[in-house]
Parts: C-alpha cells; structure tokens; sequence
C-alpha cells in the first residue's frame, strides 16, 4: 500500500489542522528535523506529540497506530531505543547540559535500531539551562538525515530565538467548547447537566484539565475552592487583596512563584471577563457562573470601561512575566495601579 494512503488515527480532542497537517507529513514522508510543539497547559500538545512519534515509527502499513506491532510496542512499554525522553523533574532546577548531552546530542550521531528514525522529546523545554540550550542549537543546526527532535513548551518566549528558528513551530490553541462539551458528555458518569457545563467551562477549551476534573473529584473541588476564594477577596479591600496574592506566591521558588503568579492572573482576567458578562448579561459564557451572586456583586462595582483596562493591563503583565521579571514585583505593580 502506499505511504501516502495511510490512515493515521489520533486520540485526541480538537486540534483537527494540527493532526491534519501531521497526517499529511507522515504520508508524504516530509517530517521536519526539529518541532516546538506550544500552547496553553494541558491543552494536548504532548498528547499530539506521543501520537505523532508512535506513528512514525510504527510499521503497519495501512494503520498507524496499530498498537500491536515491535516498534508500537516498544513505544508503548517507553523503550523504544530510538526514543530519548527528557523532562524536568520538580526536584530539579532545570534540564541541565549533561542531560542534553548524553541522551540528544551523543545518539543523534548513531544510527537508529529499529526504526528510520532517532527521536528525541524534551517536555518543558522552558527549563532547558542555557548550556543545554546552546548544546541543542549546535544539533539542530546540523541536523542528521534520521533525527528528529520535538520540543514541547507552554513557555515558548524562555527558549532562546535561536533555537526557535530552527524549529517547525505547531501551535496549539484552546479547543472549541463544543468539542469539549461532546467530550465530557461521552466519559461522565453523572446525567448532572450542571456539573458537566461546569467541568466544561472551568477547563477553559483545555481537554486535559476537561479529563482530571472528570476522573479526579478532588482536582476539581480545589479548582472550584481557589475560584470561590478568589472571587471572595476580589471584594474585599485592596490590602486584603495583596495579603491573598502574598499568600499565593509566598515561600515559593521562583519558578513555582512564576507558575502561581500567572495561574492568578489568569484567574483576574478570567473573572474580570465573566464580570464583564454580567454587565451584559451574557450569563451563558461566564465561566464561574456557579458564584453568580458573588459575580453580580462584584461586577457593579466596577464599570466596564475600567474592566477592559485592566484585563489588557493583565495581558501585558503575562507578557512580561514571560521575560521573567519578578513575579511579586509585577503583582505588586498590578495593585498599585488599581
Ligand atoms: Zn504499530
């Protein structure tokens, strides 16, 4: 059969022009020697990447994956020998050259085992040390004819620009509500349309948070506990405010502040928006429309003017988080100027 009539199968939700884009890669066997697969947190980028590797190494000829065959199930058990998987692990401040080194740079001179291809998956490729960073340039400028290397990031602007423009950069965008709606609807167990059109709001066009706030309870009463606390100090006064933003990112590492400081912020633009539909009496998009009380208070006190200012105000104040300036400085800056 011929390689461009493979079906390629992708257990995923949404992405439909990525998976198409791939599927048509593998078919006409033009795969890129580096991918920077990004976009939002749990929204599926390495569900694609894991699914895109598996097909170009499985050997079914019609199929792909089959799941059945030597390379799928090496794959599937993680040891595959033309696979290297790099990850930063939480007792780790980064991914350090040494890694970079041994398990990248030094196999992709080898030839490959079982497959046409040397692979290497780096998850998080933020934390790469600079040394890591400048020791994977030097591979992806010169490229073998077999490896490929995917970088998967939700942090594209802490990886160097030269690094990036070495890379087939596939990115990943919130999938549709629909899409998710139909998901969760499919998996739950519960007939509660309120709970599902709540487990589909609060993951916010994100599959994988759609996925543990179906399987894992607890994952989903904390979500809902931080946004209940959240919108709670939004009204009280701007010290209390402070005192509840300190607390989040209080004792943390700086990367552990980094990643609590922009999840708050993505709590104030999400809720300023769902205040912003109140004030238009869009209930049906608000996303914590389960505090509709707390939400209709608090809207009234702000006009909509101001609201708009300040959810571009936070869009800034990401950006510059994402260059790394001091996530205490840059909320402190933020209740300065409300
Ligand atoms: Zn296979």
């Amino acid at each position: 059969m011929p390689q461009n009539l493979i079906e390629v199968r992708w257990p995923i939700i949404g992405h439909k022009k990525i998976t198409k884009y791939l599927t048509h890669s593998i078919r006409e066997n033009r795969i890129a020697s580096a991918y920077l697969f990004t976009g939002p947190a749990h929204v599926g980028k390495s569900t694609v990447a894991y699914s895109f590797i598996q097909s170009l190494l499985c050997s079914d000829e019609k199929s792909r994956p089959c799941g059945h065959c030597l390379n799928c199930q090496k794959f599937l058990n993680r040891a595959h020998p033309d696979i290297a998987y790099i990850e930063k692990f939480d007792s780790k401040k980064n991914i350090s050259i040494d890694e970079v080194r041994e398990r990248i740079v030094h196999r992709h001179n080898l030839r490959s085992f079982l497959s046409p291809y040397q692979i290497s998956i780096v998850i998080g490729a933020e934390s790469l040390s600079i040394e890591a960073a400048n020791s994977l340039l030097k591979t992806l400028e010169e490229p073998s004819a077999s490896s490929i290397i995917i970088l998967v990031t939700d942090k594209p602007d802490a990886l160097p620009k030269t690094i990036i423009s070495r890379c087939q950069i596939i990115e990943f965008f919130p999938v549709p509500f629909d899409d998710i709606l139909n998901f969760v609807e499919t998996n739950s167990e519960t007939s509660d349309r309120q709970k599902i059109l709540k487990i589909c709001k609060l993951s916010a066009g994100r599959p994988g948070l759609a996925w543990q706030y179906l399987h894992i309870p607890e994952i989903l009463s904390q979500r809902e506990e931080i946004n209940t606390r959240f919108i709670k100090a939004l009204g009280t006064r701007l010290i209390g405010q402070f005192r509840y933003l300190e607390n989040e990112i209080e004792s943390q590492s700086f990367q552990e502040g980094l990643d609590k400081a922009n999840d708050s912020l993505d709590n104030w633009i999400k809720t300023l928006r769902d205040m912003l539909m109140e004030h238009y009496h869009l209930d049906v998009y608000q996303i914590n429309s389960y505090l509709k009380t707390d939400l209709e208070k608090l809207a009234y006190r702000y006009p909509t003017r101001l609201i708009v200012e300040l959810i571009n105000y936070l869009f800034r104040l990401k950006q510059r988080l994402a260059v790394n300036l001091n996530p205490r400085l840059a909320l402190e800056n933020f209740f300065l100027n409300t």
